[in-house]
This record gives structure tokens, sequence and C-alpha cells, in this order.
């Protein structure tokens, strides 16, 4: 068996891995290039679309599907296996991507610059929805020479880590491994010993802050703002993040910790994941599968109000008293929650809560950074809110779970991180007496 990366390798966007043995080819992941690497969804793959027998999907961040459609635009007519729950959200998150780039493309036209035309549409989708096969966790697929069972990671609904068996070895591929603190979903599982395992190194050199404290923190702000009749602001990602929040929204409001108060979702991706949560229900942890069993939807709050339309989403502006609004882009590059802060970052009483990471250069840097004012649709912002940087909400494994998840390992390439992470990580396993290496674009490691 021989593995060749062609992304993901000293960076963390563009997950994709080709599996050869025997004259078979198995790809694992087809991830989109994010932020500085962008240009790189354009440029040839490295290997022939075509010629790929089989593909196996480990979850639906687009950094894990994004190329997919282009994959199938190219020639590649090959199954792609994946658990149910990634097949039934994969098509929400690529039309969703599809939306985002055609608006930007149209955007870019009306404003007379020179957009590049969408590197893929609708009908590559809906190819590659017609070659989805779905591989529920502990069930085997027999892919030419190898024997592929994918098991759960804990990072999403339906996220997996890939063993795959040919000529008498094993390897495994991690995909994204979960934060095992979080509640929402179970917790990942952990893999055969294996002749080599791939493994993820996002935060290969940092540790979580502990999730109680930060379910705390947050506990705290919602409380005082809430009572204070102002609002919180929640920029999220539509997948995971915002399903998670209002999960312990939910269960903070019963418990009579935060005032009930009405809460937007403001983002119709979320609201169309949150709706396509309740078919999934295997997926997740005891005390959302108990709520599930006992008719209660875990994620839905007192007030809970899904604003999918934009008239809808308008209408928030004029809502007075305490709420909160989660709306995206995430990492506030767009979207929706940039009009909530240009309504409501002056007011002192409302609170800006910040879950992710936020690269620097950007507003929700600027913000985190303390800054007094902040400029986007063309204008500059008083910055009067209290703004809170709430850590522990990260969806994947840190350093110590990544060493746990390894443990019984005597072979590791690591892949899906920045230099400094994998270095770190490396090191710390070449100390305790395991081979470790950092995977490289385009070389070939011998399993
Ligand atoms: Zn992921």
């Amino acid at each position: 068996m021989k593995l060749t990366p062609y992304g993901a390798a000293q960076q963390v966007t563009g997950s994709c891995h080709l599996v050869e043995h025997d004259g078979y080819r198995l790809l694992l992941d087809c991830g989109m290039f994010q932020g500085r690497d962008e240009e790189r969804n354009r440029a040839p793959f490295g290997f022939e679309p075509e010629a790929v027998d089989a593909v196996v999907v480990s979850h639906v961040h687009l950094d894990h599907i994004g190329r997919l459609p282009r994959l199938f635009r190219e020639g590649c007519r090959a199954p792609v296996y994946c658990h149910p729950a990634t097949a039934a959200l994969l098509p929400l998150m690529l039309q969703d991507a599809l939306g985002v780039m055609v608006g930007d493309y149209e955007r870019g036209l009306r404003h007379g610059a020179d957009a590049p035309e969408p590197w893929w549409d609708e009908r590559d989708l809906e190819r590659l929805q017609q070659h989805l096969v779905e591989l529920p966790y502990y069930e085997t697929a027999a892919l030419g020479p190898f024997t592929v069972e994918l098991k759960n990671a804990g990072h999403l609904p339906g996220s997996a880590f890939v063993e795959l068996a040919a000529g008498g070895k094993l390897a495994v591929f991690s995909g994204d491994l979960g934060n095992q603190r979080k509640e929402v979903l179970a917790d990942p599982e952990f893999p055969s010993r294996a002749d080599l395992v791939v493994c993820e190194g996002t935060y290969g050199d940092r540790a979580h802050r502990p999730f109680q404290a930060t379910l705390a923190e947050l506990t705290e702000i919602m409380h005082a703002t809430l009572k204070a009749h102002a609002k919180v602001l929640i920029p999220s990602f539509a997948l995971e993040r915002a399903q998670e929040i209002l999960f312990h929204l939910r269960d903070l409001e019963e418990r009579g910790r935060i005032p009930v108060a009405p809460v937007f979702l403001d983002s119709p991706l979320a609201i169309r994941v949150t709706r396509a949560y309740a078919n999934l229900q295997e997926v997740f942890g005891m005390e959302v599968r108990q709520l599930f069993d006992n008719g209660t939807d875990p994620f839905a709050t007192a007030a809970l109000r899904c604003t999918e339309s934009v008239e809808a989403s308008k209408s928030i502006n004029d809502f007075e008293g305490a709420a909160t609004i989660i709306a995206g882009s995430g990492m506030l590059h767009g979207g929706r929650i940039l009009h909530h802060l240009r309504r409501h970052l002056d007011d002192p009483h409302s609170a800006v809560i910040i879950l992710g990471f936020q690269p620097p250069g950007s507003l929700g840097r600027a913000l985190v950074d303390g800054a007094r004012t902040v400029r986007f649709f063309g204008s500059d912002h008083e910055v009067r809110a209290s703004v809170h940087t709430i850590g522990g909400f990260s969806g994947h494994a840190d350093r110590d779970e990544l060493l746990e998840w390894l443990e019984e390992q005597p072979r590791v390439a690591l892949v899906h991180g920045d230099d400094e992470a994998l270095q770190t990580l490396q090191q710390r396993l070449a100390e305790r007496g395991q081979r470790a290496l950092v995977a490289r674009h385009g070389e070939p490691i011998e399993v």
C-alpha cells in the first residue's frame, strides 16, 4: 500500500490523499483549499480524476469535501463512500458553498472586477450525489484489494476515521478528530493498532481550555446581558457550532441559569442543518439521544425563531428587548452577522461572543484584540458593546487528546496542521519512541 498526500500536507486545508495498491486507486477526501491557498482549488489535482476507483469521505467540512464536485466535473465516476449522516449533510454544505461562490462571482461582475468564474456547478454536484454510497460505522466495504471500515471520529455528525486493510497491512486515516470534552457528539473512538496512522495535527501544539470553565463563562455573559434587556450576538459556523450553542442555551434556560428570551437562528444553512439533525439521532452523545427519546428537541430553546428569508432576517432589526442572535459567518468574513454588528456594536449593554479562531488581519481579530472602532460595509463603527472570546468550543482534539489517540501506534504520518503544530507533535511522539514523520505534498509514503 502506498499513500500520497495531495492536500493538507504541512497545511490545514485541502485534505486529499491517494492510496494505491495492486493498481487500485482509493481517494481519501477531496477537500477545498481555504484562506490564502484558495487559488489552488483551480490547479490540477496531481492525479487523474477518471482513474480514481473509489472515494472515501471522512466528514462534511468543506476542507474535506469541497473539491469533490470538481473531481466529477473532470471525469471521476467512482463510488463515494461515507457515513449516512455525511451523505445527508453533504448536499446542504455544497449547495451553500456553490451559492457563496456564485454570489461572489456575480458581485464581482457587477462591480466590473475581473472575477474568476465558478469552478464547478449544479450538474457536477448532482453527478456527485448520484455516486454517494452510505457506509455505516463498523460495516466493511470491499473495494478492489481494500477492506474499508469507518469508525466514529466525534468531530461532526457522521464524521469518521477510516481503517483500510490491503496486502496484509492496515492503515488508518484520522480525518479530523473531535474534542472529547464536549457534550453534543459521542466521543471519538480509538483506532486499531496499525502499520501506519495518517493523523491530523491541527492543535498538535495546544491544549484547550477546560470545557466547564468555558460553559461557566458563557452562562455569566448571557445572564448579565439578557437581564439588562440587551442583545447577545454570537457569530457561528452553521454546522455543529450553532447547534451546540443552541443545545447549551436550551439546557441553561431549562435549569433557570439564564433568562428565557428569543433566540434568533439567523442562518439559512444553520436552520437546514438543525432540521437535518432530527434524523441523525444515533450519532449524538447520550444526553442528546435521551432528549430526542423523550420527545424533546435538544436544539430548540423556549423561544427559538428561525429566520430563513432575508425579510425575516431584516425584521430582527426592529426587535426591542433582550434576545440572542446566532448568525454566520463564524469568522466574520461576511454574512448576516455583519448587519447585526452594525446595528448593536455601539450599544454598551450588548455583548458579542466570539467562539472560534479569528485569522490575523480580520474584523473578528480586531474585535478580539479590543479595537475601539472597526471598519466594515465601507464605514467605521464604534465598539461599545462588550466583546468576549470564549475558548473551549473547538471541534478538534487538542495536543493531549491526539497523543492519547495515538498511544498504541508504532508509526505515524502527520497531516492537516501548520508546521509548528506538526513539528511539536512529531517531537512529542518521538520522545515516546514512536516513529513520526511530517507528510509532504506529492511525496508517497509506503505502508
Ligand atoms: Zn473538520
